[in-house]
């Protein structure tokens, strides 16, 4: 990580600098990454874990990965694994343990009693659809609940009732008393504790209550001494809440919570309940299928650590939200795995090419470049032989204007070797054409024919000594800008169904035989392609995932 350019300043590093220069904040810097294990991270996290470690890095500080979890029913332990895999993937250490806000459950509760002693909470009785009608509304203010000025002692015993699993879901919750006249909703007395007889992946059976989110955060972030709670902008109207907990209670410490923008990406969902339907309906290969936005969906189709990095960088950090195109991650991917991938040949759709001058028995090994820029990678050899394979798309019958591949009569370049010229165009009984017969130039390797000009440079491989191999040809999942913008329609109506097409029988050059793992390629002039070490198990010969095609087609 230390090779990797510094980092461009945000405004939190900016306020965090401050401070320490006026001494309103000493000692060590500690941030933590608090997902609810209620599914796999995506993009999005990945800005929101970039920034906190980051900014615990740039402060020499340290990060918490905490799991928010106070909603059982919709977590479980594949997510937990899940995530802590994705955050060290991206190249990241968390402080010491895992950490789970459900670590803290008895000191929440004994919390939650001391706000009951000091008048600041009460048990209430309001069913849901009173409580929403006492809430009152954005103009008009709420009502006291009926339950909110009973006895301390009253709405302690309830509470301990409650723990002791004397209610059923939903009879009673615990509330903070604070003002149902507040402009922010959010202070109308919120609930703190509420009632859900449910089996916890951590806890077990231990509790039939279950703090609230807004809650258990600014307790959990004070009882691991965070020092800066990064969150997104829609808990900005939950400040005033954080802060009246840990003003209320006798808090180790004050943490201070500081809102940026969430990542939207354009053609993606970044919620993980949306992700969830897509893999609850079948409409992806799971959450790691390689067209979701997913950190491990990216990990799969061949996204590098570094490159969702600079892409997190190039974004930056600021409070003023928008939406982000998805040419920029590409971009991202395309620049760093333009610099790493060995180069290769892979045909993808084979239509045969015999040359009809060249010796049967006869075969020339060539050497190209393992990379064009860099001479450090080496080379690697390809054999040239009488029968070839092209690409089915490179050769048409009449060769619109500006055609720079193969057509009758018409010359090209076969890359690292030579020039060749189409003679004759084979059919099968039903008028298919299964193969080109070519005359070769044998003064052109290297140099350019004399007298005529090549009409182009396409990418080949010999029949003799290719691999067969299988592609996913992955695009964008979504094929609408803004899935998730429709009103009436659902995001589900706006998957792509051009986003897997699968082509068996490609055939790759002889190097490809055992890609190696973790080995990004360039398949020259076709993209970046990374072997899914899963399907190539399952399939008994390689398969390739594309990651990013050379250039982007989907830009205005
Ligand atoms: P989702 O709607 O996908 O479930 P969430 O915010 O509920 O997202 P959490 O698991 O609670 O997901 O998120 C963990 C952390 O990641 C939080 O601090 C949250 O603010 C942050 N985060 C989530 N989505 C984004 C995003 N799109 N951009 C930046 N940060 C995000
Ligand atoms: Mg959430």
């Amino acid at each position: 990580m230390s090779a990797e350019p510094k980092k461009a300043h945000n405004f939190i590093q900016n306020l965090i600098e401050d401070a320490l220069a006026k001494g309103e904040h000493t000692g060590q810097v500690v941030t933590r990454f608090p997902p609810e294990p209620n599914g796999y991270l995506h993009v999005g996290h990945a800005k929101s874990i970039c920034l906190n470690f980051g900014i615990a890095d740039t402060f020499s500080g340290v990060c918490n990965l905490r799991f928010d979890d106070t909603n059982p029913e919709k977590e479980s332990q594949e997510y937990i694994d899940a995530i802590k895999e994705d955050v060290k993937w991206l190249g990241y250490t968390w402080d010491g343990e895992v950490r789970y806000a459900s670590d803290y459950f008895d000191a929440l509760y004994l919390f939650a009693e001391e706000l009951i002693e000091r008048g600041k909470a009460y048990v209430c009785a309001l069913t849901a659809e009173e409580m929403v009608e006492y809430r009152g509304t954005l103009t008009e203010p709420g009502k006291n609940s009926p339950y909110r000025d009973r006895p301390v002692e009253e709405s302690l015993k309830l509470f301990r009732e409650m723990r002791d699993g004397k209610f059923e879901n939903g009879e009673l919750v615990l509330r903070a008393k604070i003002d149902m006249a507040s402009p922010n909703i959010n202070m109308r007395d919120p609930i703190l504790y509420r009632i859900r007889f449910a089996e916890h992946h951590q806890t077990g059976n231990k509790w039939c209550i279950y703090p609230m989110y807004d809650y258990t955060h600014p307790i959990s972030d004070a009882m691991e001494g965070i020092t800066h709670s990064l969150c997104t902008l829609e808990f900005e109207d939950h400040r005033p809440l954080y802060e009246w907990v840990l003003e209320n209670i006798t808090a180790p410490c004050e943490p201070r919570q500081i809102e940026f923008a969430r990542l939207n990406l354009n053609y993606t969902i970044t919620s993980k309940r949306k992700l969830k339907r897509l893999v609850d309906e079948n409409l992806v290969d799971g959450w790691n299928d390689p067209r979701m936005p997913t950190i491990s969906g990216m990990r799969r189709r061949g996204y590098t650590p570094e490159s969702l990095r600079a892409f997190c960088d190039m974004i930056g950090v600021n409070k003023a939200g928008g939406t982000v195109d998805m040419g920029m991650l590409e971009f991202a991917i395309r620049e760093d795995l333009n610099a790493r991938s060995p180069r290769a040949m892979c045909v993808m759709r084979p239509l045969k090419v015999t040359l009809t001058n060249y010796p049967a028995d006869k075969t020339e090994t060539l050497s190209l470049p393992v990379h064009p820029q860099n001479p450090d990678m080496g080379q690697r050899e390809v054999t040239w032989s009488q029968t070839l394979f092209i690409d089915r798309e490179d050769f048409v019958e009449e060769a619109p204007r500006k055609w720079k591949r193969l057509a009758p009569d018409q010359a090209v370049r076969l890359r690292g070797g030579y020039v060749m010229t189409c003679k004759e165009v084979v059919r099968d009984a039903s008028g298919e054409i299964v193969e080109l017969r070519c005359e070769y130039d044998p003064a052109t390797l290297g140099v350019n024919p004399e007298g005529y000009k090549p009409n182009g440079v396409i990418h080949w491989v010999s029949e003799a000594d290719s691999v067969d191999c299988d592609i996913n040809l992955y695009d964008r999942l979504f094929n609408h800008e803004f899935p998730d913008s429709d009103k009436e329609g659902d995001f589900l109506d706006h998957v792509n169904p051009q986003s897997l097409v699968v082509l068996k029988g490609a055939r790759a050059e002889k190097g490809l035989a055992t890609p190696l793992a973790d080995l990004p390629y360039q398949f020259e002039r076709e993209g970046y392609f990374f072997c899914d070490q899963e399907l190539t198990a399952k399939a008994g010969k390689p398969v390739f995932n594309r990651t990013v095609t050379l250039r982007d087609s989907w830009g205005k």
